[in-house]
């Protein structure tokens, strides 16, 4: 489907539809999971012409090609291109090192996925890129950091700990008033509950590992681009040889097809248990957007047309060993690095120690929870037996 065409189905719909050639995958459902580094050309003609549908297993495969095409379809009608990347990671580094040069200004803001952060000062301050950071909540006023060398501005809404909502079109107007592209990690609310590309981003990224993928059990990135950056991102894919695994690749396409029901049941069971955990004696504060009590609410609502199953929570101030004792004693909870797969997890999280544009004063020790599929009166329940614990160790 070419860019700027308009997909007849919504996006529920389209997830099913989407990337299927009923005749090519010679009647069934889904494409095979393709191996496969050479192709065959029938004559040397063909061989010299590079006249085939595929060239070589690293630009694309009848797998990557479905997942591209449903992906495209979900991104809407700006994206000309989606490129697939081993790692959430990676399809970060690859996106700025695709669209960034030696002497160029980024900006990133100060809510960032942390290993984004340690790739902008570490490997981009070596090719001689330099990052600032702004405050997640500047809007408009991001103006007054560009240089004339600023290429290009990264944002992500919400911040997946701290969860301050930016207001993407506002920034991404000043941005492109002065040239520069703007690039969105958008892997907590997914394509289908924030369409980056039709909010001024030039560049949407996912981590596939996390809701698309939706099992922990894949690596898995997408880096999607509407018309103006896709050639930039399609020459940093094939310089810098940039592919997935045929089986991540598989997964990734069969995560996208339940991709509605699971994050709308993620969503019911969040909203429920951020509501449940806002009137908990132990709890301060929650942190999710989808709450009319939080302070990014407005601009989520504007924006987003739903909220993941991932938040934040602010606990009254207990000693470390309270924290510790609550964790501990839950059992559905896992507690693990990821998010976006079945089953709930919590960490504890500081983001204090690495902030350089805003300060990070929770006011009590934080938490990150993501709320699978499990029930959620057995997750409440999971969660006193914690909040019991920390009361007994205090
Ligand atoms: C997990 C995550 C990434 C990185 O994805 P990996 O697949 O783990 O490399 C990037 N951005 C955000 C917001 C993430 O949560």
């Amino acid at each position: 489907m070419a860019a700027s065409e308009k997909h007849p189905f919504a996006p529920e719909t389209a997830l099913v539809t989407s990337g299927r050639d009923t005749v090519a995958q010679k009647g069934f459902i889904n494409p095979p999971t393709q191996r496969g580094s050479t192709v065959l050309y029938p004559t040397a003609d063909d061989l010299l012409h590079h006249r085939s549908d595929y060239q070589y297993g690293r630009h694309g495969t009848p797998t990557t090609r479905a997942l591209q095409d449903a992906l495209r379809v979900l991104e809407g009608p700006q994206c000309a291109g989606v490129g697939l990347a081993p790692s959430g990671l990676s399809a970060v580094s690859t996106a700025l090192l695709a669209v960034l040069r030696s002497g160029d200004h980024l900006l990133v803001c100060d809510s960032i996925y942390r290993p984004t952060r340690s790739f902008c000062d570490g490997l981009l301050t070596r090719y001689g890129i330099e990052t600032s950071y702004f405050n997640p909540l500047i809007g408009e006023r991001i103006a007054d950091l560009f240089r004339p060398n600023t290429r290009a501005v990264m944002v992500e809404a919400p911040g997946s700990q701290s969860f301050e909502m930016a207001d993407i079109p506002a920034i991404a107007a000043v941005a492109h008033a002065r040239g520069a592209l703007v690039i969105d990690d958008n892997t907590w609310a997914t394509p289908l509950f924030h369409r980056s590309l039709d909010q001024g981003v030039d560049i949407s990224i996912q981590a596939a590992t996390k809701y698309i993928g939706g099992h922990s059990d894949i690596m898995f990135g997408t880096i999607s681009a509407n018309t103006r950056a896709w050639p930039l991102i399609a020459e940093g894919i094939r310089l810098l040889g940039i592919c997935a695994g045929p089986d991540d690749v598989f997964l990734a396409l069969r995560g996208l097809r339940t991709l509605a029901v699971r994050l709308a049941h993620h969503q019911r069971s969040a909203l429920e248990m951020a509501n449940w955990l806002g009137g908990h004696a132990e709890v301060a504060r929650v942190l999710y957007p989808a709450l009319e009590s939080d302070p990014g609410h407005a601009i989520w609502k504007r924006d987003f047309t739903g909220a993941s199953g991932l938040f934040s929570i602010v606990l009254k101030p207990v000693p470390q060993q309270a924290v510790h004792a609550f964790l501990d004693e839950l059992k559905l909870f896992g507690m693990g690095f990821s998010w976006g797969g079945f089953e709930s997890l919590v960490i504890p999280f500081d983001c204090s120690t690495y902030r350089t544009a805003t300060t990070w004063a929770p006011g009590g020790p934080t938490l990150r929870l993501q709320i699978g599929l499990e029930a959620v009166d057995d997750l409440k329940a999971d969660l006193d037996r914690g909040f019991a614990a920390l009361k007994a160790a205090i």
